[in-house]
């Protein structure tokens, strides 16, 4: 049972938001675990994409015309409501990128360009994602610097214990996952955040998991960074928030050449660069993804984040109740603090069968 101390948010109402869950698979309503990978819509976001091309369609920021300016409000309505989503100080720290991968691949890149060198060392965490993994070492393979790791227990929790010797006076940046998508593990982030600030080394935050289950405030927590991805926050695929600090957004070179991107161009004398948050958003952005995301932003802003961290809560003290009582059933990693995922393993039964018979 759930508990009586219950979430304000009844299951049966939020189901009937999101039209897929609506449609039956083998002949039974759906059921739909796999969040952590990416989420429903809810009708709001869809309507709201098919409004947008209906009626607002046209490029953004260039065009003198009604409809270009229609979606160029659209447009930096949304970046207005991403900033309000995770507490940023100005609007131009907001980037949008295609996602998550894309925003840690920017930094990696730009501030990569600007601040590390031969020798330097990055700083991320046995929990993360490829995503915050793979851009880092290919930063290190073009400059010369190496990528540590702080390790992880048996229970899925960072070890910090040597975290005073993992940041050195070569370390350049930290990043860290907010929340991990395999185990559900809620790092230590504040406490990572810290001790990197202490020594002069700016974080990025990785919360593509960690913006759909709680409440975010890249101010109380003090990063310097911190990305997330439309689609796993209810909102559209292709979309993706990067909060850049305004003080190194604007130290750090442009990620992409193009339009937008641009103050002048010249073949002779070469180009100068807009200024943030238009630096780092060179083409034609995804303003549907934009608009719809915002979207996704007031749907969960109307839920609220304090809601829906209770009511996932409990659904994940239940979870982890049941599936610990199942014969055989071996729950991965145990975390101190825990959001979302949980991960288990079936004795002598092998994941992708495990996976192909609960489908
Ligand atoms: N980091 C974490 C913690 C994730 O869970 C994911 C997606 N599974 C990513 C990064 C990458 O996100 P995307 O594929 O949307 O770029």
């Amino acid at each position: 049972m759930l508990s009586p101390a219950a979430p304000a948010l009844s299951a049966e109402t939020l189901r009937a938001d999101f039209p897929i869950l609506g449609r039956t698979v083998y002949g039974r309503p759906l059921v739909y675990l796999d969040n952590a990978a990416t989420t429903q819509k809810p009708q709001v976001v869809i309507d709201r994409v098919r409004r947008y091309y209906e009626h607002e369609n046209a490029n953004v920021h260039r065009g003198v015309h009604f409809l270009s300016g229609a979606a160029t409000e659209a447009y930096e309505e949304a970046r207005r409501a991403a900033q309000a989503f995770v507490g940023a100080a100005h609007a131009h720290e907001i980037v949008f990128t295609r996602g998550t991968t894309e925003a840690v691949n920017l930094v990696a890149y730009s501030f990569g360009e600007a601040f590390v060198g031969a020798g330097d060392e990055i700083l991320v965490t046995e929990l993360e994602h490829h995503a915050n993994i793979v851009p880092w070492q290919m930063l290190a393979t073009r400059t010369g610097a190496t990528v540590r790791a702080i390790p992880m227990d048996d229970a899925g929790d960072l070890v910090l214990d040597g975290l005073d010797r993992l940041l050195t006076e070569r370390t350049r940046i930290v990043a860290v996952t907010h929340t991990s998508n395999a185990l559900g593990t809620v790092a230590p982030v504040e406490v990572i955040i810290e001790a990197a600030h202490a020594r002069g080394i700016p974080v990025l935050v990785d919360a593509a998991q960690g913006a759909v289950h709680g409440p975010l405030d890249v101010r109380a927590l003090g990063c310097d960074f911190l990305c997330f991805s439309g689609h796993k926050t209810y909102g559209p695929t292709g979309i993706g928030v990067l909060y850049g600090r305004e003080d190194w957004l604007e130290r750090m070179p442009p990620f992409l050449g193009g339009g937008d991107m641009i103050d002048t161009v010249s073949l002779t004398r070469g180009t100068t660069f807009a200024g943030l948050p238009a630096k780092f958003e060179a083409g034609t952005p995804h303003v549907a993804g934009a608009v719809g995301l915002h979207a996704a932003l007031e749907y969960l802003g109307a839920l609220g984040m304090d809601a829906v961290a209770a009511a996932e809560a409990d659904v994940l003290g239940y979870a982890v109740a049941r599936l610990a009582a199942v014969d055989g059933l071996r729950l991965v990693g145990t975390p101190r603090r825990r959001a979302g995922a949980v991960s288990f393993l079936l004795d002598g039964v092998h994941p992708y069968d495990a996976g192909t018979v609960l489908d």
